[in-house]
């Protein structure tokens, strides 16, 4: 059901994009470097611009539209909710609060969950949990974290401090005390940096922005039983490799592990804005209690219902099962591109969370590409990043596989 019908902006208005991003760039404050696009609407796999121009979506939004675009079920629901009540505060209790928090300790295997606006605001509550935990043990022992090089966990200053690209870092100090850095797979390079007060290690299990690197099983593992030997918090990032892009609904599921804390986002409200970090029983008993902590927009009912939607339908539609099986399917057509092309080294990644390392400019390639109709995603400086909704078939690999041939061939 539809409450309107969908009129091209360009018929609408009469604008060109040019036009638009010129009113944009003249008002915003120019912290984006942006590609000339301007996008209208969205349907299942395909973005479509202003101008009409159709688009094959291999980005998702930076992997938040999991479902593609314009699910009926999901947008139903949001309509929904959107009449009854969008918002009410922390101050009351919704049934959506309760729908929502119940769907997503069930999907992630968590305890407890505290709902956020963002991935970002997800870290600075798992950080808060774990310095309050470290004080209550003792005031005195040092709340010192350990984070990995070339981690990514977010812009505010405290996810900025646990971020392990120098270059992000440098301008903003003095940041967050007590933080050092470690070789992500490298179990040697954390010992290193165990010392006294150390009171949690934070990582991704799939490092997104870093270059699209899975930890090893041996690394994960090895992190856990650090952490139970010395009484250390493990804290997990899943926000973007979470939400069945693994294949799993977590990634750290496929490892026979559970972090002390886990922090999603991204897909989880698949465009609405939410995020959330959840702990352990044990954990919820000793570190936050009322007063803490807070937000006022954070798990409101319009985000609550898309939350709880997007949860039953991945689960219903069985999307981590889909993506395990078409998975194989994706990475022949990466294996192709590094066997066709001298400029593509390899191919990396787990389930649709994939990186074509390579020696051109990714942003190059990425622009490219929008020419072409296809949107794909960049990350660290070699890598091109594809982030596909997790509703890709094997016809809509096919289109991504011809339609990256047309974009490199232009390079040779
Ligand atoms: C995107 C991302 C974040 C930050 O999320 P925001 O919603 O942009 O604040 C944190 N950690 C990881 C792994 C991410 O991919």
């Amino acid at each position: 059901m539809m409450p309107y019908q969908l009129t091209k902006y360009k018929e609408r208005t009469g604008m060109k994009q040019e036009e638009y991003i010129n009113r944009a760039e003249e008002n915003l404050f120019h912290v984006y470097n942006r590609f000339p696009v301007v996008f209208d609407h969205g349907q299942g796999v395909y973005l479509y611009d202003t101008d009409g121009k159709k688009y094959l979506d291999a980005g998702s939004g930076i992997g938040v539209m999991a479902l593609g675009y314009g699910d009926p079920e999901y947008n139903c629901i949001l309509h929904e909710q959107l009449e009854r009540l969008i918002h009410s505060s922390n101050l009351y209790y919704t049934p959506q609060l309760a729908a929502a928090s119940e769907a997503v300790t069930q999907v992630t295997g968590m305890d407890r969950v505290f709902f956020t606006n963002s991935g970002a605001e997800a870290i600075e509550g798992a950080l808060k949990t774990a310095k309050k935990h470290a004080y209550l043990k003792n005031p005195k022992a040092g709340q010192k974290i350990i984070a990995m090089k070339h981690s990514f966990h977010g812009r505010t200053v405290g996810a900025l401090s646990v971020t392990g690209t120098e270059h992000y870092r440098t301008p903003f100090y003095p940041l967050m005390d007590g933080v050092c850095y470690a070789e992500f797979n490298n179990l040697e390079s954390v010992k290193n940096q165990l010392e006294e007060g150390v009171c949690a290690i934070i990582l991704e299990t799939v490092q997104g922005e870093g270059g699209i690197i899975p930890a090893s099983r041996e690394f994960l593992r090895g992190i856990r039983r650090i952490c139970d030997e010395r009484g250390i918090l493990m804290i997990v990032d899943e926000i973007q490799c979470g939400m069945g892009r693994s294949g799993r609904m977590f990634a750290y599921q496929d490892y026979g592990i559970r972090p002390d804390i886990l922090t999603t986002a991204k897909a989880l409200g698949l465009g609405l804005p939410v995020g959330a970090f959840c702990v352990s029983q044990d954990l919820a008993q000793t570190s936050l209690v009322p007063g803490d902590h807070g937000t006022t927009y954070g798990g409101n009912p319009l985000a609550c219902a898309a939350v709880t939607a997007s949860i039953r339908l991945m689960r219903q539609r069985r999307i981590p099962e889909h993506v395990t099986a078409l998975s194989p399917y994706f990475e022949a057509i990466l294996q192709g591109m590094a066997d066709r092309y001298d400029f593509i080294s390899s191919y990396r990644g787990i389930g649709f969370m994939r990186g074509l390392v390579t020696t051109l400019e990714p942003g190059q390639v990425a622009a490219r590409a929008l020419e072409e109709g296809l949107v794909i995603l960049t990350a660290g400086r070699d890598v091109i990043r594809m982030l596909p909704p997790l509703i890709f078939q094997e016809r809509d690999f096919d289109e991504l596989e011809e339609k990256l041939i047309r974009v490199f061939d232009s390079f040779r």
